[in-house]
């Protein structure tokens, strides 16, 4: 808290810390995954197949969490088709 100075009269202002770091992207672009499965293999928490074996979610940026980010630089520098990027 500080205080502020409006009109001949000291409030008190809360300070408000907002996170905006900007975190990790993962993309699949589904149009190019052909299903070889390596990344859910190696990474099943941030990919899942799905009914047909190819890499979900696809074609929508997701965030990955901090302690996820090596696992989402390998798997997108280890797909076949490269098919995974990072944003
Ligand atoms: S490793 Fe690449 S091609 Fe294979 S399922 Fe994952 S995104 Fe698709």
């Amino acid at each position: 808290m500080s205080a502020a100075w409006h009109g001949g009269i000291a409030r008190n202002v809360a300070m408000v810390t907002v996170d905006v770091e900007d975190r990790m992207k993962l993309l699949v672009n589904g149009s190019v995954c052909t299903g070889h499965g390596r990344c859910y293999t190696l990474a099943p928490g941030l990919v899942e197949p799905d009914d047909n074996g190819f890499a979900t979610p696809a074609d929508t940026a997701v965030e990955v969490a901090a302690q996820d980010e090596e696992q989402a630089r390998r798997i997108a520098g280890t797909c076949p088709e490269g098919a995974i990027s990072i944003q």
